[in-house]
C-alpha cells in the first residue's frame, strides 16, 4: 500500500530514532497516521512505536550522516571505533545467507542496533495482531542479524534462544488489544516525562536518614578526638573532649573556602578534554571537563612551593578538628543551597532516589542529580577535587607532622607505605577522572548532603585517619611486614584497576580485543553482564580488589589499637551496602538475566564467603 503524502512508505526499512535516546535501529514502516502524523513502525524486537518524521530517516542518508542529529549520533556511536575489532562469539554463529552478511558489512560501517532480548518464560502473544509478523521477524532476523554490537547480540542469539526471546514492549501477554496500547503509549510519549517520585525509602526512611545525620558528624568528631589522643583505644571513653569554643576558628575556615576556591578555579581552567556524560533521561548528555590530573600536579607545585617557604603544614596537623568542623559547616551551606535550589530543577534532572516528597529524605539523599552553576557542574567537582586532592594533602601534612613530633630525620616506613599506598589510589582515580562519569554516584544518586559530606567531610577526615594515627603512635615495621605490605597493596590494586577497567571497555564496546574473550549473559536491555575473568570470580571484585587495599592501608598501623582500623571497617560495612544497593537495581534492570548471573557467580565479594 502507498501513502502518497508521506516520505516514508508501508512495508520500508529505515532507521528510527530510539524514544529519548540518539541511537537510531533499523525499523519497518507499518503505517502512517494522518491525524497524527506519526508513523508505526517496527523495531527487530517487535516493539511497535509511533514516531515523528523527523526521528526517521532513510537507510541512505543515514550512511551519508548528512544531517545533524545522524552525524552527532553517529560519532557517539561506539561502532564506529570498532569496526576492525571482532567478537569471538561472531565466529561460533552460524554462517548465514550472503544477503545477510552484505548487509551487515553494510549496517557496520554506520549504526549500533541493540535488539532487546528479555527472559519471557512463556510469552503469549495470541491477542497479538502482529503475532505472525513477528515469527516473520524472528525468522529473518535468524538469517538477516543486522546486529552490529556482535558479542551482545550474538551471545543473545547462541547462548538465549528458547530461553530468550526478543520483547515486544506492547505486548507483555496482558490481554489488552494492540491498538488500545498503542494509543496510551502515543499518549505517554507525547507527555512530558512523568515526575519522579521515590517510593523505595533507603537507610531506614525518613527516621533512619535523621538519625544518620545527627550521628555520621557526631561519629567522625569521635574518630578524630580519638585518634589524635595519646591513648587511642576505645576503653579510653568518655572521650576528652576539647572545649567547644576550641572546636572553631575563623583562619581555619578561611582556608578551608580558600582551599575549595583553589581547586573550583583549577576545575574552571580550560585545560584537558571535554566529555559528555551518560544520557540523562531526556535523552541529552552534559559535558564535563576533564581535567583533575592537571589540578593534582598543580596542586602537587603550589603546595612545593609553599613548603619551600618554610610555610609550615603541620598546622593542619595541629587544627585538624577545627578543619573538620570548617568543612562540617561548609557541607551544612552547600547541603542546603542545593536543596533550595533543586526547586528550579527540570523534571529530567530530579534523582530517582531523592525525591519522596519528605524535605529530610530528600535533603539527605539529594533532589537534584546535577546541580550545576552554568557549566561548572558542582556534584562531579566535589566527587573528586577538594576531598581527594585534600586527602593527599593531609596526608602529606601528617607526614612532616610525624617528622616534627617525634624528631624524625625521615618519615616513618609506616607513614611512607600509608602516604604511598592512599596516594596511588588517589592518583588512580583521579586519572581515571571520566570513569566517575558512569558511577552510580553520577549517574543515580542526587547530591544532598549524604554526598556532600561523605565528599567534603568524610574522605578527607578519615580516610586519612591512618596517617593521623601515625603521628603519634610511631609503629616499627620489618622488612618482611613491608614487603609483604606492599604485596598486599599490588594484589588489591592489581584487582580494583582490572575489574574495573574490564567493565569499562566492556560497557563502551563489548567487542574490544581487551574483553572480548570475555563470556558474557545477555539482558533484555541490550546490554551483557561478563560472567567470566574477575567478574565471574565474585559479583564485585572490585569491591574485593578495594577492600584488600584497604587492609594494606591499615595494617601498617599495628595492633595496639582498632581506631585505624576504622577505614577498613567502613569501607566494608560501605561496600558491602553498596554491593546491595546495586543488586537490588541490577535485579530491577536485569530480571532473570541477572538471576542467571547470579546463579553462575554466587559470591558477592568474598570468594566462598559472601
Ligand atoms: P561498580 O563499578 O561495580 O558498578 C556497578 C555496576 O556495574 C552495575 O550497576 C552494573 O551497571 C555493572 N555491572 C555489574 N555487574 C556486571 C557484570 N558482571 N558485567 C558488566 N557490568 C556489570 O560500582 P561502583 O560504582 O559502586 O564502584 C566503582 C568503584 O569505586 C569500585 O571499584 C569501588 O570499589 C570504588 N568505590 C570505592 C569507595 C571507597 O570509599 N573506597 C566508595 C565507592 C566506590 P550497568 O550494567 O548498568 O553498567
Amino acid at each position: 500500500m502507498r501513502m502518497p503524502s508521506t516520505r516514508f512508505q508501508s512495508g520500508e526499512t529505515v532507521m528510527g530514532r530510539w524514544p529519548g535516546s540518539n541511537l537510531y535501529y533499523e525499523v519497518k514502516v507499518l503505517n502512517y497516521d494522518n491525524k497524527s502524523r506519526l508513523y508505526t513502525v517496527i523495531y527487530k524486537d517487535g516493539t511497535e512505536l509511533e514516531l515523528k518524521e523527523s526521528d526517521i530517516t532513510s537507510l541512505t542518508m543515514f550512511k551519508q550522516g548528512s544531517t545533524r542529529s545522524r552525524s552527532r549520533s553517529r560519532s557517539r556511536s561506539p561502532a564506529r571505533t570498532r569496526r576492525s575489532s571482532r567478537s569471538p562469539a561472531r565466529t561460533s554463529r552460524r554462517s548465514s545467507s550472503r544477503t545477510a552478511d552484505l548487509q551487515r558489512e553494510k549496517l557496520k560501517e554506520v549504526l549500533e542496533v541493540r535488539l532487546t532480548p528479555v527472559a519471557i518464560p512463556h510469552e503469549n502473544n495470541s491477542n497479538s495482531k502482529h503475532q505472525k509478523k513477528e515469527e516473520n521477524e524472528k525468522k529473518e532476523e535468524n538469517d538477516t542479524a543486522t546486529k552490529v554490537n556482535e558479542k551482545t547480540e550474538a551471545e543473545s542469539e547462541n547462548q538465549t534462544r528458547g530461553r530468550y526471546n526478543l520483547r515486544r514492549r506492547k505486548e507483555q501477554g496482558d490481554g489488552k488489544p494492540v491498538e488500545e496500547e498503542t494509543k496510551e503509549e502515543t499518549l505517554v510519549q507525547a507527555k512530558p516525562p512523568a515526575p519522579v517520585k521515590t517510593t523505595d525509602l533507603e537507610f531506614g526512611g525518613r527516621v533512619g536518614v535523621f538519625f544518620l545525620m545527627l550521628l555520621l558528624p557526631v561519629a567522625v568528631l569521635a574518630l578524630l578526638i580519638l585518634c589524635g589522643q595519646k591513648d587511642a583505644s576505645l576503653q579510653d571513653f568518655p572521650l576528652q573532649i576539647p572545649p567547644l569554643q576550641s572546636l572553631w576558628d575563623w583562619q581555619v575556615f578561611g582556608i578551608v573556602l580558600l582551599w575549595l576556591l583553589f581547586q573550583a578555579v583549577l576545575a574552571l581552567l580550560p585545560i584537558g578534554k571535554v566529555i559528555e556524560g551518560m544520557p540523562l533521561k531526556n535523552g541529552k548528555t552534559l559535558k564535563y571537563r576533564i581535567n583533575g590530573f592537571y589540578a593534582l600536579v598543580l596542586t602537587a607545585v603550589v603546595v612545593g612551593a609553599a613548603v619551600y617557604q618554610e610555610v609550615d603544614l603541620s598546622y593542619i596537623h595541629a587544627h585538624f578538628l577545627q578543619f573538620y568542623t570548617s568543612a562540617l559547616v561548609i557541607v551544612t551551606l552547600l547541603s542546603i543551597y542545593l536543596f533550595v535550589c533543586s526547586r528550579w530543577a527540570t523534571e529530567s534532572n530530579l534523582a530517582p532516589g531523592g525525591n519522596s516528597g519528605y524535605i529530610i529524605y530528600d535533603f539527605f539523599m539529594g533532589r537534584e542529580l546535577n546541580p550545576r552553576i552554568k557549566s561548572f557542574d558542582i556534584k562531579f567537582f566535589c566527587e573528586m577535587r577538594p576531598g581527594l586532592i585534600g586527602w593527599v594533602l593531609i596526608n602529606f601534612a601528617m607526614l612532616l607532622a610525624e617528622m616534627k613530633h617525634q624528631n624524625l630525620e625521615n618519615p616513618s616506613p609506616a607513614m611512607l607505605l600509608v602516604n604511598g599506598f592512599q596516594l596511588l589510589w588517589v592518583v588512580d582515580g583521579i586519572w581515571h577522572e571520566e570513569k566517575l562519569l558512569t558511577m552510580m554516584d553520577i549517574v543515580y544518586d542526587g547530591f544532598g548532603f549524604m554526598l556532600t559530606f561523605g565528599d567534603l567531610a568524610f574522605v578527607p577526615f578519615t580516610f586519612t585517619c591512618q596517617a593521623y594515627y601515625l603521628v603519634n603512635h610511631p609503629n616499627d615495621l620489618s622488612v618482611f611486614w613491608i614487603t609483604t605490605l606492599i604485596a598486599m597493596n599490588g594484589v588489591g590494586y592489581y584487582i580494583f584497576r582490572k575489574a574495573n577497567s574490564q567493565k569499562f571497555v566492556f560497557r563502551k564496546n563489548p567487542s574490544d580485543p581487551a574483553v572480548s574473550h570475555l563470556k558474557a549473559i545477555p539482558t533484555a536491555t541490550g546490554k551483557s553482564l561478563i560472567v567470566s575473568g574477575l567478574w565471574g570470580f565474585v559479583r564485585h571484585p572490585n569491591y574485593l580488589g578495594d577492600i584488600i587495599m584497604g587492609l594494606a592501608w591499615s595494617l601498617p598501623c599495628g595492633f595496639n589499637h582498632v581506631i585505624p582500623y576504622f577505614y577498613l571497617i567502613y569501607l566494608i560495612t560501605l561496600l558491602v551496602h553498596r554491593n546491595a544497593r546495586d543488586e537490588r537495581q541490577c535485579r530491577k534492570k536485569y530480571g532473570s538475566a541477572w538471576e542467571e548471573y547470579c546463579k553462575a557467580v554466587p559470591y558477592r565479594i568474598f570468594p566462598g564467603i559472601y
